[in-house]
C-alpha cells in the first residue's frame, strides 16, 4: 500500500486550530509489514501540553453546559463523517497497525464506530438527576480529561475512551501512541468537519514519557483516562497522584478461555484460537490461555495445531490473509523472548515457534505451545503476540483456580453444551468480562478489568460514568 498525502502530518490540533508544535518536532510512521515509512505526525512537548489543557479548560464551561442530547447531535454528526470515510480510515489501520483488511473493516473500523454509537445512544438514557429521600443527586462532567491511547487498536481505543468523555461533557487533551497516529489525525480531521467546537478535542502526539507525562502530571487536567500497559499505568498513578485528579486505567491482561467437559470441542478450540490470534494476539482480552479436561487434552492439542499451521501469515493487503506482523521489532523480539523462556521451562511447540516467517516486516508465526509447566513465566505474563498455550485441568475447581491465578482479571471465555454450567463457572472468574461459546462482543457493555488489569470501565453508560462526578443537592 503506497503512502497517502492524508497520512503526512505533523501539527498538533489546539483550539480547533492545525498548527506546528511549540516543540517544532516531527517524528515517522512506519507500516510494520513492509517497514517503509509510511507517514509523518508531531512530536509535541510540554508546552503544547499546557496549550492543549487551556484550550479544553476554556471550552469546558460551554460544552458542559449544553443539554446532553446537543452534545450527542453534533457527536451524531462526527460518527457520520467517519462512517463516510470508513474506506480511507480501513487503509490507514492496515498500513499503521498492519493489520489484515477483514480485521481492520470489521474489528478496528466497525467495532470503534459500534462503540462511539452506544455511547450516543447511552448518553441520553444515564440517571443525569435522581431524586434520593430529600436529595437531588446530579451527575456533571468531572472537567479536562487527558486521554493516553496505546497502538493496538489505535481507532477503536480513542473512541472508547473520548466518547464517553464528550458525550459525559468533559473537554478532552488526547494522546495517541507514537506508533500509530495516523487514524487519530482523522478523527480529529472528522470531528473538525462535523462542527465540534474548538477546544472540546485537542491532539497532542508525542513520547508518552514527555507528553503522557505531562497529561498526567498537569495541576489542570480534572481526570487521566490512560488504555496501556500495566507497568505504564502504574507510573501514570504515581505522576498523577499528586495533584489527587482522578485515574482511570484500562490495563494488560492474561485471559484463559476454559472448555468445559460436554463443550463440542472443536468448535470450542477454534473459536479460542480466533480469539486469541486476533489482531495478531495484539489484544488486551486475547484468550491466550486453552484450559481443556486431561482426557480430551490430546485432542485438543491435536486440533489446535491443525487450526493454526494453517493459518495465513503475510501481506494485510491480500485477501485471505488471517495474520498481520506485529507492530514493531521490539515487539516482536518481547514475544520472541516470551516464547524463548517457555520452550527453555519445558513447553513443547505444536505449531510456529521463533523462527521469522518471512524475510521483510515484523511477523511472528502463530504459535500453540503444550505441556507448559504450571509455574512457568507465560502462563501469568501477557506476551501480546500470536501465542497460545494449552494446558489440562482435572476438574472445574482446578479450571478456576488455574484461570485466577495470574495478576490480572479482564477478560475470559467458558464453552459448555449447557449454558447453566457455563453461566455458573463464568461467576467463578476472577475478570471484567466474560464470553459464553463466543457469544457475539457487546459495545454497550462496561469492558475493563479486576487486579492489575485496571480500575476502570469503559463503553456504554459505564464509560460515561467514568467522567461524571455526583453531587447531591439536599431540599
Ligand atoms: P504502553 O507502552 O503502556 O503505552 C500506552 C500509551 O501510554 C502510549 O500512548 C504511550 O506513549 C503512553 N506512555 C508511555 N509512557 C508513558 C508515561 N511515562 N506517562 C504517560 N504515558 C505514557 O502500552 P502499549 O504497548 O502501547 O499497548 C499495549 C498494552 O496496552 C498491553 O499491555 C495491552 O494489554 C494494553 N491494552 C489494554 C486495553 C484495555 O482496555 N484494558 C486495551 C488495549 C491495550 P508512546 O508509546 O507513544 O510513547
Amino acid at each position: 500500500m503506497s503512502p497517502r498525502a492524508e497520512w503526512q502530518r505533523g501539527e498538533v490540533y489546539v483550539d480547533g486550530q492545525w498548527r506546528t508544535p511549540r516543540s517544532a518536532m516531527t517524528g515517522v510512521v512506519e507500516n510494520p509489514a513492509t517497514e517503509q515509512v509510511i507517514g509523518t505526525t508531531a512530536e509535541a512537548g510540554t508546552d503544547d501540553v499546557d496549550d492543549a489543557v487551556r484550550a479544553a479548560r476554556g471550552a469546558f464551561g460551554s460544552w458542559a453546559g449544553i443539554p446532553v442530547q446537543e452534545r450527542v447531535d453534533v457527536l451524531r454528526a462526527w460518527h457520520g463523517v467517519l462512517a463516510e470515510h470508513h474506506a480511507l480510515l480501513v487503509d490507514t489501520t492496515v498500513a499503521e497497525v498492519g493489520a489484515p483488511m477483514t480485521v481492520a473493516t470489521e474489528a478496528h473500523i466497525g467495532m470503534g464506530l459500534a462503540v462511539l454509537e452506544a455511547y450516543l445512544d447511552e448518553g441520553p438514557r444515564l440517571a443525569w438527576e435522581e431524586q434520593v429521600r430529600n436529595s437531588v443527586v446530579l451527575r456533571e462532567p468531572i472537567g479536562v480529561a487527558a486521554c493516553i491511547t496505546p497502538w493496538n487498536w489505535p481507532l477503536y481505543q480513542v473512541l472508547a475512551k473520548i466518547g464517553g468523555a464528550l458525550v459525559a461533557g468533559c473537554t478532552v487533551v488526547l494522546k495517541p501512541a507514537e506508533l500509530t497516529p495516523l487514524s487519530a489525525y482523522l478523527l480529529i480531521d472528522a470531528a473538525a468537519e462535523a462542527g465540534l467546537p474548538a477546544g472540546v478535542l485537542n491532539l497532542v502526539p508525542g513520547k508518552g514519557s514527555v507528553v503522557g507525562e505531562a497529561m498526567a502530571a498537569h495541576s489542570d487536567v480534572d481526570v487521566v483516562s490512560f488504555t496501556g500497559s500495566t507497568g505504564v499505568g502504574g507510573r501514570v498513578s504515581a505522576v498523577a497522584a499528586a495533584t489527587i485528579k482522578r485515574v482511570c486505567l484500562e490495563l494488560g491482561g492474561k485471559s484463559s478461555s476454559v472448555v468445559l467437559h460436554d463443550a463440542d470441542l472443536a468448535d470450542a478450540v477454534r473459536g479460542s484460537i480466533d480469539g486469541a490470534m486476533l489482531n495478531s494476539g495484539q489484544t488486551c482480552s486475547a484468550w491466550s490461555r486453552l484450559l481443556v479436561p486431561r482426557k480430551q487434552y490430546a485432542e485438543a492439542v491435536d486440533l489446535a495445531g491443525q487450526y493454526v499451521s494453517a493459518m495465513q501469515v503475510g501481506d494485510p493487503t491480500a485477501p485471505g490473509t488471517d495474520l498481520g506482523p506485529v507492530i514493531s521489532e521490539a515487539q516482536r523480539s518481547t514475544v520472541i523472548g516470551h516464547m524463548t523462556r517457555a520452550i527453555e521451562e519445558g513447553a513443547r511447540v505444536v505449531c510456529g515457534g521463533i523462527e521469522r516467517p518471512l524475510d521483510r516486516g515484523y511477523f511472528v508465526a502463530p504459535t500453540v505451545l503444550a505441556d507448559v509447566p504450571e509455574g512457568a513465566a507465560i502462563l501469568r505474563e501477557e506476551v501480546f503476540g500470536p501465542v497460545v498455550t494449552i494446558e489440562a485441568y482435572t476438574d472445574e475447581d482446578d479450571a478456576a483456580r488455574r484461570a485466577n491465578a495470574t495478576p490480572y482479571g479482564l477478560h475470559g471465555a467458558v464453552w459448555s453444551g449447557d449454558e447453566d454450567r457455563a453461566f455458573a463457572f463464568a461467576r467463578r472468574l476472577r475478570t471484567g468480562q466474560v464470553d459464553i461459546n463466543g457469544a457475539a462482543f457487546n459495545p454497550a457493555a462496561p469492558f475493563g478489568g479486576y487486579g492489575r488489569s485496571g480500575n476502570g470501565r469503559e463503553m456504554g453508560r459505564w464509560g460515561i460514568e467514568d467522567f461524571l462526578e455526583t453531587k447531591s443537592v439536599q431540599r
